[in-house]
């Protein structure tokens, strides 16, 4: 069995795949059980998302603004206390983001996205929930913000699609976060992310899809799904060299573990 992570059911061109109900069915039919279907934006996505959550057995979602969004009105507004709220509104949120920082696209001004990360980071904290943490080309901030933030404080959480360098693994893992792998570890240029791959303790590994983007080899170009996790899981198993039972086992364990509020029906 695989729990996909991390996705995104409600993305304009996953339509393309399914709608919700037939992606869920087909992930079920692939072995996957459950999905975190992430919120980029808490204005106007979280309620659609919470919604689907609702309707749909083993799919769940989280709260919170992408750093892309980071700079919108709409999500700077929204205090610290309404995210907790939010967050303690339903069971069926198990988890706060994705939240950090992206220096790739610079879609929001940094002054935004830190402080909007700060505030998903103290949210996490105040209700015990996990963070994901979506970080590109931001290593250092992101560590450090993590540390300044979380360090000593209980803070959990995800490395989302994790994509950058080997200090941040290492930061990351020293503070007691989770690495999730999306298909780009299948990818015939990810020689460096395979390599980070083999350093990270098999019980702080997670996998995802964070469909619709990134579908795995050999489906790359298509619309990602959840059901494709089950390819990005066989391609890991295989580079950790371990039975793809054991291997689906340990991930959604480890998933389990750190999503707590999670629970199959
Ligand atoms: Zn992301
Ligand atoms: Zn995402």
């Amino acid at each position: 069995m695989w729990i996909d992570s991390h996705c995104h059911l409600n993305h304009a061109n996953i339509r393309e795949a399914g709608m919700p109900a037939d992606l869920a069915a087909r992930a079920q039919e692939a072995g996957v059980d459950g999905m975190v279907s992430v919120c980029c934006r808490i204005a106007d996505e979280f309620p659609d998302l919470l919604q689907m959550a609702g309707f749909l057995d083993n799919v769940w979602c989280t709260v919170g603004t992408h750093p892309h969004e980071a700079g919108k009105s709409a999500e700077k507004t929204v205090t610290l206390e309404a995210l907790v709220n939010l967050a303690n509104s339903s069971p069926k949120v198990v988890g706060i983001g994705e939240s950090g920082l992206d220096y790739y696209y610079d879609y929001a001004p940094r002054l935004d996205q830190g402080e909007s990360f700060r505030k998903h980071i103290r949210a996490c904290i105040e209700t015990d929930l996990p963070l994901v943490v979506h970080s590109r080309d931001a290593e250092a901030d992101t560590a450090r913000i993590l540390r300044e933030e979380g360090a000593g404080k209980g803070l959990r959480g995800v490395m989302h699609c994790f994509s950058s360098g080997p200090q941040l693994a290492e930061d990351a893992l020293d503070l007691g976060f989770y690495i999730s792998f999306s298909g780009i570890v299948t990818f015939n240029k990810s020689d460096e992310l395979r390599a980070i791959a083999r350093t990270v303790p098999l019980d702080r590994v997670l996998v995802e899809t964070d469909a619709p983007y990134l579908a795995p080899m050999p489906f790359r170009g298509r619309v990602n799904e959840p059901a494709m996790v089950a390819h990005t899981g066989a391609f890991l198993a295989d580079l950790y060299g371990m039975e793809l039972e054991a291997f689906a086992a340990q991930t959604s364990r480890n998933f389990f573990d750190l999503f707590t509020r999670a629970a199959l029906v």
